[in-house]
């Protein structure tokens, strides 16, 4: 089918554009960035989240190019800053419904319509909950997903981490600044996190951990001050005082709308070959909304970096051949 290759400065709804990128984490902006270095003029949706998830972490120490770490949201704007030097335009709208069936692409967001030649999906992930009793009721009030966000809150307070990945254990050591407590509970009798996160959690004197047991029910009337703990080992439960609860136990995709028009796992990420081509031509993936294996500011940049090459590839070879 040939292009309809669209023109990114027309503002008028809907506006059409060559590269529409959705999502502003790492994956969304790099793929963002090599659009705009391909003089496609790509448009971003930021969704409520600009940054992505590594926006909520306090310092990233694994990212290349940064010997010190670098702050979370601060390599978002970066990232974004960079992309939009080379002419990418980002906006703050969260797309609802797609239409893959044909060619340009309809993307249906909070601020209206746009019609995309190409689309690059990056929408990430989102942090799984434990659906226990008291969890939503209590949520602000104690039960929190994102340690640099609130953990302030817990100043020489008590708090437990649920979850046993690189997440926990570093969100847990983060909250170690503020509370003179951290309980790290995991429903293994050992760690999936790696070795150097894992040396530095049994190091210090403020975490200690619950071994193979499960959080049933948060307790408190207008804020949290128990866990119900059972052991999955023994059956016994018991009462865990806490002021707080930092739940880190995986994520879902954020591919609801996608479903029926990509092809996804059954996890509900979408399926993706190595040219991050999906099972429709001219949608793109990029990072953990693809990947539930690296699932890493590193791995989702440079997941975008291949999908908006490949994007300029199918602009090239659709305008050469119409
Ligand atoms: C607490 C925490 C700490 C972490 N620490 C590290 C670390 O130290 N090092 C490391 O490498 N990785 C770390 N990670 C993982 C890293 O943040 C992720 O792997 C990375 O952010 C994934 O990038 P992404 O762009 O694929 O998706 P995400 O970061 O999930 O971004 C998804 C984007 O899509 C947008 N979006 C969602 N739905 C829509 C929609 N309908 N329309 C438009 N936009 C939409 C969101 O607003 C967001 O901007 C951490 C993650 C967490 C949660």
């Amino acid at each position: 089918m040939p292009l309809n290759l669209g023109n990114s400065s027309n503002t008028s709804d809907p506006r059409h554009v060559k590269v529409l990128v959705l999502g502003s984490g790492p994956a969304g902006l790099s793929a963002a960035l090599y659009a705009a270095r391909a003089e496609l003029e790509p448009l971003v949706l930021t969704g409520i989240e600009l940054g992505g998830q590594a926006a909520l972490t306090h310092t990233i120490e694994n990212y290349p190019g940064f010997p010190d770490g670098v702050g979370g949201s601060e390599l978002g704007e970066l990232f974004q800053k960079q992309a939009e030097r080379f002419g990418a335009k980002v906006e703050f709208d969260t797309a609802n419904s797609v239409d893959l069936s044909a060619r340009p692409f309809k993307v249906n967001g909070d601020g209206g319509e746009y019609l995309a030649d190409t689309l690059i999906v990056g929408t990430g992930a989102r942090p799984n909950h434990l659906e226990i009793p008291g969890e939503y009721e209590l949520t602000g009030k104690g039960v929190s997903y994102c340690a640099t966000c609130d953990g302030w809150f817990f100043k020489e307070k008590k708090v437990v981490v649920v979850g046993g990945g690189d997440s926990a254990l570093e969100e847990g050591l983060f909250l170690t600044r503020f509370a003179t407590s951290v309980t790290i509970i995991h429903r293994r009798d050992s760690l999936r996190a790696g070795k150097v996160l894992q040396n530095r959690a049994f190091g210090n004197p403020k975490i200690n951990f619950i071994w193979s047991s499960v959080v049933t029910e948060v307790i408190g009337a207008d804020k949290v001050t128990a866990l119900k703990l059972k052991n999955i080992e023994s059956g016994a439960e018991s009462e865990f005082p806490t002021n707080g609860v930092f739940i880190f136990i995986g994520h879902t995709p954020n591919t609801q709308m996608f479903k029926g028009q990509l092809d996804m796992d059954e996890m509900g990420y979408i399926n993706a070959n190595h040219l991050m081509e999906t099972s429709v031509p001219g949608v793109f993936v990029a990072g953990e909304v693809a990947d539930s294996h690296f699932r890493q500011v590193i791995t989702s940049a440079g997941m975008g970096a291949a999908a908006a090459i490949q994007a300029t590839h199918f602009i090239e070879k659709e305008t050469l051949n119409p």
